[in-house]
């Protein structure tokens, strides 16, 4: 990237400071709006990232900022020792959206599926009666549920779990997109399955069709919970509010994160109905900020946006769309795939790395991510306009094409 003295200097405070834990393009943000963020030296960016996910609604959404700011100067932490009068709310919201009973708020992914793996264990002994201590989760092989010991445990990504064992008892990794290997791994002490129903980090893998409404079917036969990890596919990214239901195949426990506040703060939250969630008792979990009245306030801000915009179609309308360009414009010869669901898409090269098209699109003013080695992944928000989304699409084509 051609640098300015004043990146270079961000950048290198940050690598002196901070721990060396992330490897970010040298593009250094310092506002966002809508689709668009710019650096520190004025230059615009299309965001075709949206924080993985997060921030669908696009950067810095007026209805969300006025929720955010208006709580901030009333309320902005009660702790769970006390009701508050946002939560109530935002619960009621997050589960008449999603269609289930009741919502536990959490604050990052990573603490919801940790919510789940703990609801599901205590489902697993209390209510399936499999003997203490045994209780087994199914994972899939390529799986990112966020970076706790525990998760990072069942990784087979070496670079996310090596050197942090040894890993949480408990789980069995499967490949992903085989209904028939969950069925052979399912045993007398398996609670649950967990699955993203694309897999976002490994590179947007789509299973194919008929895999999820399979493991659904194994799961409801054997009772055995499903559990969806819908934290980046969920609330429209995919074109429907939940990747679930293009096959229909409706889980026991779902996991929502990110969108679910816009990108302002960290909100998620884990849903499920009262069999599930009842194995909850005071005291058995919890979180200081969780369910907080900013973070709540946030969340049904960040839900009415994404309801009264339509985002859902939108992601429907301009993902089709964006897939068919992709397809119809990308000609050079090292593509192995171009894939997508909704906005949620990836174009796969056979050799190239994919870091080095994200730094040549940063050049261009289009901000994507590469996931593994050889996979650019693009996410724009899902209030970019058509017009704009198309000439991000001109400059990711062509630069894709030219190199
Ligand atoms: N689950 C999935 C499917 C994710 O993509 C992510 C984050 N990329 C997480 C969980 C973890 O979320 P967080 O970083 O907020 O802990």
């Amino acid at each position: 990237m051609n640098t300015s003295e004043k990146t270079r200097r961000f950048i290198a405070q940050a690598e002196q400071f901070g721990a060396h834990n992330y490897r970010p393009l040298e593009v250094v943000l310092t506002r966002g709006e809508g689709a668009f963020v710019w650096d520190v030296d004025g230059r615009r960016y299309f965001d075709f990232l949206s924080a993985y996910s997060a921030v669908g609604q696009g950067h810095c959404h007026p209805r969300i900022v006025a929720a955010l700011t208006d709580q901030a100067k009333r309320l902005t932490l009660s702790s769970r020792a006390f009701h508050n009068d946002k939560m109530g709310p935002f619960l009621e919201r997050v589960a008449k959206l999603s269609g289930f009973e009741q919502v536990l708020p959490m604050n990052t992914g990573a603490e919801a599926v940790e919510t789940a793996i703990k609801a599901m264990r205590r489902w697993g002994y209390r209510v399936k009666g499999v003997p203490d201590g045994q209780a087994e989760i199914l994972v899939a092989a390529g799986n990112f549920h966020g970076r706790t010991t525990t998760l990072v445990g069942f990784s087979d990504e070496d670079e996310y779990s090596s050197g942090f064992g040894p890993p949480t008892p408990g789980f069995a990794l499967v490949p992903f997109d085989d209904a028939a290997a969950v069925e052979a791994a399912l045993g007398p002490n398996t609670v649950g399955v967990l699955l993203e129903p694309i897999q976002g980090e490994a590179g947007v893998r789509i299973p194919r069709g008929g895999y999820l409404k399979r493991v659904r079917e194994l799961c409801t036969q054997q009772d055995v919970l499903l559990c969806l990890d819908e934290v980046q596919t969920g609330l429209g990214r995919t074109g429907r509010m939940f990747a679930w239901e293009h096959e229909g195949a409706r889980p026991d426990l779902l996991v929502l994160g990110k969108a679910l506040s816009g990108g302002l703060y960290p909100v998620s939250a884990l849903c499920a109905d009262r069999v599930v969630m009842d194995v909850f008792t005071p005291g058995s979990h919890g979180s200081t900020f969780g369910g907080n009245p900013l973070a709540a306030a946030v969340g049904l801000a960040a839900l009415d946006v994404l309801v009264d915009e339509r985002l859902v179609d939108r992601s429907a309308e301009l993902g089709a769309h964006a897939l068919e360009r992709l397809m119809d414009e990308l000609e050079a010869d090292d593509i192995a795939d171009i894939r997508g669901r909704g906005l949620m898409l990836a174009v796969e090269f056979r050799k190239r790395h994919a870091r080095d098209v994200a730094r040549a699109l940063a050049e261009k003013g289009v901000l994507a991510k590469d996931t593994r080695t050889t996979t650019l992944r693009m996410m724009p928000p899902l209030i970019i306009s058509r017009a704009d989304l198309d000439e991000a699409l001109r400059l990711v084509i062509s630069t894709i094409n030219a190199t």
